[in-house]
């Protein structure tokens, strides 16, 4: 069954940009609940170690790079079969190949400063979500 949970950031680009409210209005709108959210800058090691799986990728030190360059907006989102409709809500990888009205197709520029990062599978959005909140219930 799928999961009720992902994770996302808003990139730096995006937040550099002031599409931090534009973007948590989409999503919102998209009937995502938000259960955890931070504002925060990553520095490199912790950029590498979020992006670990992508050591071997060509642009992987470029990524890095990119997303340590400013302050990101780091959440957890709830919402039936979460990983799969925040990535139909989010668009292509690429924003020139995004959908219209998805949230890359309207605020990212290119594939490396791509707006937002959206969860690609319910074990990653588990692991992505403990890499930076410990604990999100109510408390
Ligand atoms: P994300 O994981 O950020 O949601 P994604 O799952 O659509 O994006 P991945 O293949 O996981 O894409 O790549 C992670 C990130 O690496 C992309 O969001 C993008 O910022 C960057 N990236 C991917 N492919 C390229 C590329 N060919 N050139 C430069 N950057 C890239
Ligand atoms: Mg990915």
């Amino acid at each position: 069954m799928a999961g009720n949970r992902t994770f996302t950031m808003i990139k730096p680009d995006a937040v550099a940009n002031g599409h931090i409210g534009n973007i948590l209005s989409d999503i919102i709108a998209g009937g995502f609940k938000i259960v955890a959210m931070k504002y925060t800058h990553l520095n490199a090691e912790t950029a590498g170690a979020f992006y670990a799986v992508h050591k071997e990728r060509p642009f992987y030190g470029d990524l890095v790079e990119f997303m340590t360059s400013g302050p990101i907006v780091a959440a957890i989102l709830e919402k039936d079969n979460a990983v799969e409709d925040f990535r139909t809500l989010i668009g292509a990888t690429n924003p020139q190949e995004a959908a219209e009205g998805t949230i890359r197709a309207k605020y990212a520029k290119s594939i490396d400063a791509n707006a937002v990062h959206g969860s690609d599978s319910d074990e990653n959005a588990a692991i992505e979500g403990n890499f930076f909140f410990s604990q999100f219930e109510r408390h």
